[in-house]
């Protein structure tokens, strides 16, 4: 039997070679746009595309690889089920532009719509999902709440194990490794400028608005910046003087060898979800089973983050971290100083193998289609989670030309459409297509 591996997830492809990182097919290094996007992850690809397309001179300055981080390690799912009613119109609009970017792309990333659907176990968890549904109702969703029977028919089980299901037929999935770069290639295609190896150290301002950003390949004049930086938002904002409200957590997934088909749509139950894969395997991993690193801003955001802390107790390791440390714990450089995101090209912690091994048990417990399933491949990323466990998108009244796209606390792939029309929108001066003022920096003092 082939030892597991512990890689990355069959890594996001550079869209550059490394030969040529930070200066894309031979163009010089550009020293001026209308808008530099700093992270080449969904959110910043996303933004780009938008803009690109509105003819908007973009450039995406992304110091590792396009989708290195978080936006390729996802479980891929992308779904209505159970948001934030803060967030679901937009990430309504969010699944209505992915059915529109994906006929664009010029490889197939797997979007499927399969359905969501959420297990239901015990009367605690009845009583925790079911109340979204009233959400569900008004936007007119297709989510329903499942009886036993069909739950056992989805399931291919006769035991009558679960109490129900809460179910979103319209739900969808992609394998994101894949979609990213694709849409980063289709925004390329539109006329945006991504430079992969292209650290941003710092904002410029004029007379307290944005002039341009320097990396460390030079410095690029613009008059809109926007941060889509992941997990890496928090330290760029606390080198300008602001503050911002963000963790890091890490979170383990593994894909299983092909297994017989279960269903088309992706399960979540406490013990275990799972996602059908192109490949014919899964994608598996616990829900909120975290590992967060304490560093100095841990610290210092202690009190507003007790709450997740509390909610998540039972699944959320609290460790001091070391690995991360030096790099998301400094606080201030120069712009002609090397900075973290020099240091660091790409997170790519060690997955939590105990956990991973506890997670397939579950599953092969709860779908019986799984019980010969093993491991084929691990790997872990690190989330951006904010105190309420929304995102923050829109300007920062302190500094005019800057936006923020960041803060996704585990569920901005599917949202990442969303994420970037109206960002674009935005940065355009105009009314986002959706309403995201529940969004807003300015609701942590910003
Ligand atoms: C294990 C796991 C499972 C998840 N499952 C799902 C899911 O099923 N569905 C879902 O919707 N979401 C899921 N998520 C969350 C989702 O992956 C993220 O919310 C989303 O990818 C965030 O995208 P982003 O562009 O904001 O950040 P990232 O993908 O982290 O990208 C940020 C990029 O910015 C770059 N960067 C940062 N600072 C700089 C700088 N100064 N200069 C240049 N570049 C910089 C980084 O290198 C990085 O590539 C999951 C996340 C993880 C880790």
């Amino acid at each position: 039997m082939p030892a597991p591996q512990t890689a990355a997830p069959q890594t996001a492809i550079p869209l550059t070679s490394a030969s040529d990182r930070g200066q894309t097919a031979g163009k010089p290094f550009p020293t001026e746009a209308d808008v530099v996007v700093i992270g080449g992850g969904i959110a910043g690809i996303c933004t780009a595309l938008f803009l690109a397309k509105r003819g908007v001179r973009v450039v995406v300055c992304e110091k590792g690889t396009v989708a290195g981080e978080q936006s390729s390690r996802n479980w891929g799912w992308i779904r209505k089920q159970s948001r934030d009613p803060r967030e679901l119109a937009l990430m309504i609009e969010a699944q209505r532009l992915w059915h529109e970017i994906v006929p664009e792309l010029d490889e197939d990333i797997g979007f499927k719509v399969g359905g969501v659907t959420y297990l239901i176990e015990n009367e605690a968890e009845m009583a925790k999902r079911t109340p979204w549904l009233d959400h569900a109702r008004a936007y007119q969703l297709d989510s329903r709440l499942l009886d036993p029977a069909e739950v056992d028919a989805m399931l291919g089980r006769t035991d009558r194990r679960f109490l129900g299901a809460i179910h979103t037929p319209s739900d969808c999935r992609a394998e994101p490794w894949k979609a990213v770069p694709a849409i980063g290639r289709l925004a390329r295609r539109w006329g945006a400028d991504i430079r992969e190896g292209t650290a941003v150290r710092s904002i410029e301002r004029q007379g307290g608005r944005v002039a341009g950003v320097v990396t460390e390949h030079g410095t690029i004049r613009c008059s809109s910046v926007v941060l889509a930086g992941g997990v890496w938002s928090r330290p760029f904002l606390e080198n300008l003087g602001l503050d911002l409200p963000q963790l890091g957590v890490k979170s383990s997934v593994l894909r299983t060898t092909a297994a017989k088909p279960l269903s088309q749509s992706t399960f979540g139950a406490l013990g275990a979800s799972i996602r059908p894969r192109e490949d014919g395997g899964y994608t598996v991993a616990r829900s909120g089973a975290a590992t967060f690193d304490i560093i100095p801003a841990a610290f210092r955001h202690f009190a507003a983050f007790t709450p997740i802390l509390k909610r998540n107790w039972r699944i959320m390791t609290l460790r001091f971290g070391k690995p991360f440390f030096d790099a998301l714990g400094q606080r201030r450089w120069q712009p002609d100083q090397m900075s973290p995101f020099e240091a660091v090209r790409m997170l790519h912690p060690a997955p939590d193998d105990p956990l991973l091994d506890d997670t397939l048990n579950a599953a092969r417990d709860l779908f019986p289609q799984m019980k010969d399933t093993r491991s084929a491949q691990r790997w872990a990323g690190i989330i951006d989670v904010t105190p309420d466990e929304v995102p923050v998108l829109g300007p920062v009244d302190a500094v005019p030309g800057l936006f923020l796209a960041t803060g996704f606390s585990g569920h901005g792939f599917g949202i990442g459409p969303g994420t970037g029309f109206v960002t674009a929108q935005m940065v355009m001066g105009e009314t986002p297509i959706a309403d995201v003022s529940g969004l807003r920096y300015a609701r942590f003092g910003g």
